[in-house]
């Protein structure tokens, strides 16, 4: 080679190396957090295993080896040392009900109560606690968990507060229990019709029992005193608060009203939404919808909220046996559920909806609540022409199989939760009898049609933590570990398709695929990080292992006191 040649080689080779000490400088001075020493599942393809995250902003700048990433750190970038914690991608919950978990942090709690007694006795201790005449509040009941197992009439309540309303919601909110009082206060008679969606339960001389399903719940709980503004956000907070401690980055709403949307828009203003909330709004219930629909849609709120989605509901639930089939209840003769919004009004809502740019979710539990949810979005998909509109059906409780290969061809997303299959187990198969039954929270059979699958747990009807379902999904099993085989074990995911089901399933439904669900340059830095690594404990580990933190946009959401060592602190 002659000498010129060579030596503009070396020329080259010396421009070039002198420009890569310029990019990684540059790169030194803005990566502003550093974590190393971890144990990182991205559930990026492209590297699936990491030790060390490089963060600059609310973004993830580099994943790799400790000294690789550490490399980026400047005289103000913060380390953490993460002590072989186990990062996963931000959990998400797909359906929740933040406000409900914060009047379930404030209200009395009568989950797990295994007798009417049981709970009688507790509302008499609470109501000797409250000023006379003040509503009592409870949540949580289950008659499935009592002798019996029969609804509950308003004597055993009008009893022990005999000067005061009283209103126990049932764990799954599609049944309230009166006493006598708070009858009284919403003027329910025996001539009270019963509303569309609901059900005032009547014993046989025509007189209302106390007991409320769906929609008829609003006769009583509208007539409670109305929560301010202040309120409502201090009940979210609340929830949002107990959310990051359970190691979620986000949140999918399911569903605001046009107060509670407001009160989220003012969070996000005041930087008090500690994690992501993907809002839907509550397009049932008595509020009229056609107007919530004139909005705009918001997308990442100020790097918080998004609002782009209509929550709708076909039918009630098989807790309260409102969920819709095609034949009676197995265990109720003559039932087979009921309407909450009528099929024709939920198509034109569904139509309409896609026609302002939003996303529909719709919520359909029984196998004719699912297949008409299905014929409405067929038939609106096929009237609006719009592209790319990631519709999604919550629940998917008992499905036809059938059915399954109409929900891919039609491009929906599965939101699902994998701990009602084991919340529920010991008396939803009697529900629906053994042939039904196999369809019943088939989680399986949604990822093998290939249907996309977001995992949820319509907290607070199931624990909000995610921990708790994903031990669900994976074992068949409640946390007492029973049944001993797994509910359906042919129904139950790998760990890896669990994980995915809490991460990137919850990121193709929200839209957000490209900046969540992985741990990859580019992508938000929401991390959850936890105490051990989930995939070398046995599964019935899974719920008690400990969050260590919660980051949401590279910013500390949770932190546990004395997880770890840091330098400099900030
Ligand atoms: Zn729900």
């Amino acid at each position: 080679m002659p000498s010129a040649a060579r030596v503009a080689i070396v020329l080259v080779l010396a421009a070039a190396t002198a420009l890569a000490e310029v990019s990684r400088q540059g790169s030194r001075e803005s990566a502003d957090l550093v974590l190393t020493n971890g144990r990182v599942m991205t559930l990026d393809p492209a590297r699936p295993e990491a030790t060390a995250i490089g963060v600059r902003g609310d973004r993830i700048v580099a994943v790799g080896g400790d000294r690789e990433v550490d490399a980026l750190a400047g005289p103000t970038t913060q380390r953490v040392d993460l002590a072989g914690r186990f990062v996963l991608p931000g959990l998400v919950d797909s359906h929740v009900h933040l406000r409900s978990l914060g009047e379930q942090l404030v209200s009395l709690d009568l989950r797990g109560l295994t007798s009417v007694e049981a709970i009688a006795r507790r509302v008499a201790d609470t109501a000797a606690s409250l000023p006379p005449g003040e509503w009592l509040n409870g949540i949580g009941w289950d008659q499935n968990l009592w002798p019996g197992k029969q609804y509950p009439d308003q004597r055993p309540l009008t009893a022990v507060a005999p000067e005061r309303p009283v209103w126990l919601q049932r764990i799954d909110w599609y049944a309230g229990w009166a006493n006598r009082q708070a009858m009284q206060a919403a003027g329910i008679t025996r001539d009270t019709p019963d509303p569309q969606g609901g059900r005032i339960v009547r014993d046989a001389s025509g007189e209302p029992t106390g007991l409320f399903l769906g929609e008829a719940m609003g006769l009583v709980a509208r007539v409670q005193p109305a929560l301010g503004r202040a309120r409502i956000k201090a009940l979210l907070g609340r929830a949002l608060k107990r959310c990051a401690e359970v190691g979620l980055t986000g949140v999918h709403d399911a569903a605001a009203t046009a107060e509670e949307a407001v009160a989220f828009r003012e969070l996000a203003e005041a930087g008090e939404l500690p994690i992501r909330v993907y809002l839907m709004w509550k397009g049932y219930g008595g509020e009229p919808v056609d107007p919530l629909l004139e909005q705009p849609t918001l997308v990442d709120y100020k790097d918080r909220l998004t609002h782009r989605t209509l929550k709708l509901i076909i039918d009630g639930t098989m807790g309260s046996r409102g969920a819709l089939f095609f034949e009676d209840y197995a265990d109720d003769p003559g039932n087979r559920g009921f309407f909450v919004t009528a099929a024709a009004e939920l198509r034109r809502l569904t139509e309409l909806a896609l026609r302002r740019g939003y996303q529909v979710a719709t919520h359909a539990i029984g196998d004719r609540g699912i297949s008409l949810t299905l014929d409405a979005f067929e038939q609106a998909l096929a009237a609006v022409p719009a592209g790319d509109t990631r519709p999604r059906i919550e629940h998917l409780q008992c499905v036809r199989r059938e059915d399954l290969s109409r929900v891919k061809r039609l491009g929906l997303i599965a939101s699902m939760q994998p701990s009602h299959a084991t919340s529920e187990w010991a008396w939803s198969e009697a529900r629906v009898g053994r042939e039904r039954g196999r369809g019943l929270y088939a989680l399986r059979w949604v990822l093998d049609a290939g249907i996309p699958l977001a995992a949820g747990s319509d907290l607070p009807v199931d624990s909000e933590n995610p921990l708790v379902g994903i031990h669900s999904a994976v074992t068949g099993q409640d946390l007492d570990g029973r049944p001993e085989a797994g509910w359906h074990p042919e129904q139950r995911l790998s760990l890896a398709e669990a994980l995915r089901a809490y991460t990137a399933g919850p990121a193709f439904a929200a839209f957000e695929q490209d900046r969540k669900g992985r741990i990859a340059p580019g992508f938000w830095a929401d991390l959850t990080v936890l105490s051990r690594d989930l995939r070398t404990l046995p599964p019935a580990e899974i719920p008690r292992i400990q969050v260590s933190a919660t980051l949401v946009g590279g910013r500390f959401a949770y932190e546990d006191g004395a997880a770890f060592t840091r330098s400099p602190r900030r």
